[in-house]
């Protein structure tokens, strides 16, 4: 391998020296610039807005640094704790400070340290919640109190910025009618003075009450640049989901450690098998809780499957049908013939097919159904006894010689299995099957799909790695919206409205929701902000639902229907959704809980890694097999062969890279 490599190296090194020297020859003479660290400072008050600024940045990966105000232990910040030199070069240790407001300390000489540091190095600062005044460089507030429910203006020059994936206004929630979410200033900015060098650039207006004026905007002053917000956020609030983004990459000039991107896929789970309908009259589903009560079970029809591809064309969006052939098997076995089966295999290119096992079995323990709850069922030892490894394999692999054999492509490495079974369930089964790794590394599985609400974590089962799935809040058993509205009155509400009372031992209980109208008026809503929470939380799990979902009323598409448009609603076109198949999801959360768990180790502060931005060169050297995510402005090259770097989105250019990285930024 060296053998290769060093010939193509000094060929390299030979082209870059005959440049330099023929174009700019003084470059070779002059003093390195000053050196910018990648990573940000954080001071902290505690209040819930400069939480949800650090959130934001654990969240796309970016490495910071908390001081915490409250800490009477906490370090001092002056010259030294801000810059030292390096190889004889001045260097910046943050490259951009959040603040509680613009001016937090106690002690007026840390905001001069802070101040000298930002103007010397050029590195800017956030104020997270800032009462207007001359020191921000705006008038006094002319209006004060709540937002909620306020729909903001990003202007132009903050779409020209850091905002360029917004395509949208910015929505302030008002989840709550009665109840205040956010609170805000609205003022105008003061008159700029080109003389003494101060100006004020709205980067979003809001007209609330009938005032106008500007709520977050940049005010330049004294060689420093502050971005102002006039409004409290919390991190799951959607004006600072949509917002976050471009607040990291003002901060940091868009060149900034971590990788960031709006994934959303869907899973349909039972694709084929026809699933138990929850019984209105008696509140329990055959089959799992009920007994002596029968239900019609619900299966998807071959109108459903022409509804289901029209629905992906209009809204560019491609679902993962999690299949098990048995279900179609077993449909023709009854009626000769399974019209459903025709209508799928006649569209099949058209979905991502995900193999839900044969036949749907558990593959954890053997269950003792005898009592409700089951047990896992155990020897004469009291050892537990599991399905077997042949068991597993085979149902993984005859539901892939299923699709096969009707031209279904589908990639063997992806699996999910019923109900997630094999991995542990606690309380009946509290280690996963012994046989469940051995078995699908036979059978060629390299993911398998968890419960995300169960274990949010991705793990590693032998040669598996799992891709945790959150759940869309729609049940599995119901195939109208008032058989949903039903079944979530009977867990949501209490005794004395007709329900379960089990939110009166686990609460908040709600107030019984109308079967008409409860689902597009109350689930939709909940759901869908859920689901964004994960879709703007740099989260690639995929969600799922069941096959149920998409027959009778068809209840999934109001849902994904109000989340796409939300989301559009907000969004430019260079940020589209990243609606990726589970093995690329799977890879997405591997690198990053590796990134992640670097940083938490100390990766930055062991020289694990170093990251700095120096003379229009960013510089990164990481410890051998860690992937660094790496995001930079649109225009950046790779130094080494002057290509493109990573990959386009959200106007920026972003990607991983193993080992030593050199980037040249845009201009330099
Ligand atoms: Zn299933």
């Amino acid at each position: 391998m060296k053998v290769v490599r060093r010939p193509a190296l000094s060929v390299l090194f030979g082209v870059l020296a005959a440049a330099v020297l023929i174009i700019v020859p003084p470059l070779a003479a002059s003093a390195a610039g000053p050196r910018i660290d990648l990573q940000v400072l954080v001071v902290t008050n505690g209040s819930a807005s400069v939480s949800a600024v650090a959130h934001q940045l654990q969240a796309e990966g970016v490495p910071y640094r908390t001081v915490d105000l409250r800490d009477s232990g906490r370090p001092v910040i002056d010259e030294a704790f801000l810059s030292d030199t390096v190889d004889g070069a001045p260097r910046a240790k943050y490259q951009g400070v959040v603040l509680p407001n613009a001016a937090p300390f106690q002690n007026d000489a840390e905001m001069a340290a802070l101040a000298a540091y930002e103007k010397r190095f050029g590195i800017r600062q956030l104020d997270a919640h800032v009462r207007p005044s001359a020191a921000v460089g705006m008038n006094a507030p002319a209006y004060s109190g709540p937002m909620d429910g306020v729909t903001a203006q990003v202007t132009e020059p903050a779409r020209g910025d850091a905002f360029r994936y917004l395509g949208g206004p910015v929505r302030f929630d008002d989840v709550e009618p009665g109840v205040g979410e956010t609170s805000g200033f609205v003022a105008t900015p003061l008159p700029d003075d080109p003389g003494a060098g101060k100006s004020f650039q709205p980067f979003v207006t809001a007209t609330v009450k009938g005032t106008a004026g500007t709520i977050a905007g940049v005010y330049t002053h004294d060689g420093r640049s502050e971005m102002v917000l006039s409004f409290t956020s919390e991190r799951e609030q959607w004006h600072f989901q949509t917002l976050g983004r471009g607040l990291v990459g003002w901060l940091t000039k868009g060149v900034h450690l971590g990788y960031d991107r709006n994934y959303f896929a869907v899973h349909i789970d039972d694709v084929f098998m026809p699933d138990a309908r929850w019984s209105t009259e008696d509140n329990c589903t055959p089959g799992e809780d009920c007994d002596d009560v029968e239900t019609e079970d619900i299966r998807m029809a071959p109108g459903d499957v022409s509804f289901a591809t029209q629905w992906q064309t209009q809204h560019g969006f491609a679902l993962d049908m999690t299949y098990n052939g048995a279900g179609s098997d077993e449909a023709a076995k009854r009626n000769g013939v399974d019209p459903l089966t025709t209508a799928f295999v006649a569209v099949r290119d058209r979905f991502r097919w995900l193999n839900h096992t044969y036949s749907h079995p558990f593959l954890g323990c053997v269950q003792d159904t005898s009592s409700n709850p089951w047990q896992c069922a155990r020897n004469q030892s009291g050892e537990i006894v599991y399905v077997s490894a042949a068991t597993i394999e085979r149902e993984v692999s005859r539901n892939l010689q299923w699709a096969s054999s009707r031209g279904i492509a589908v990639d063997a490495g992806e699996l999910v299995t019923g109900e997630h079974s094999g991995l542990r369930v606690t309380p009946q089964q509290p280690d996963d099957n012994p046989n469940l790794a051995p078995a699908l590394a036979k059978a060629g599985v390299k993911w398998t799909a968890s419960d995300a609400s169960r274990e949010k974590a991705q793990r590693v089962i032998g040669s598996v790695r799992t891709v945790p799935r959150h759940p869309l809040n729609i049940y599995y058993n119901v195939g109208t919206a008032a058989e949903e509205v039903d079944q979530y009155n009977w867990i949501h509400t209490r005794r004395s409205d007709g329900g379960s009372g089990l939110c009166e031992d686990d609460p908040p209980c709600i107030e019984p929701l109308d079967p008409d109208t409860g689902y597009a008026s109350y689930i939709v809503p909940v759901e869908t902000r859920i689901a964004l929470t994960h879709v703007l939380g740099n989260d690639p799990r995929p969600h799922y639902a069941h096959q149920s979902n998409l027959a009778e009323d068809r209840i999934l598409y109001p849902l994904l229907d109000r989340v796409l448009s939300q989301y559009w609603s907000a969004f430019a076109a260079n940020t589209p959704l990243v609606n990726a198949p589970t093995s690329a999801l799977g890879d997405e959360i591997r690198r990053q809980d590796a990134w992640s768990a670097a940083i938490k180790d100390g990766a930055m502060d062991k020289g694990d890694v170093t990251a700095y931005v120096q003379d229009g060169t960013v510089t990164v050297r990481a410890r051998s097999g860690l992937e660094v995510p790496v995001t930079a402005p649109e225009g950046t090259r790779q130094g080494a062969d002057g290509a493109p770097f990573g990959q386009a989105y959200a106007g920026e250019r972003s990607a991983y890279r193993a080992g030593d990285v050199t980037l040249i930024l845009p201009g330099a």
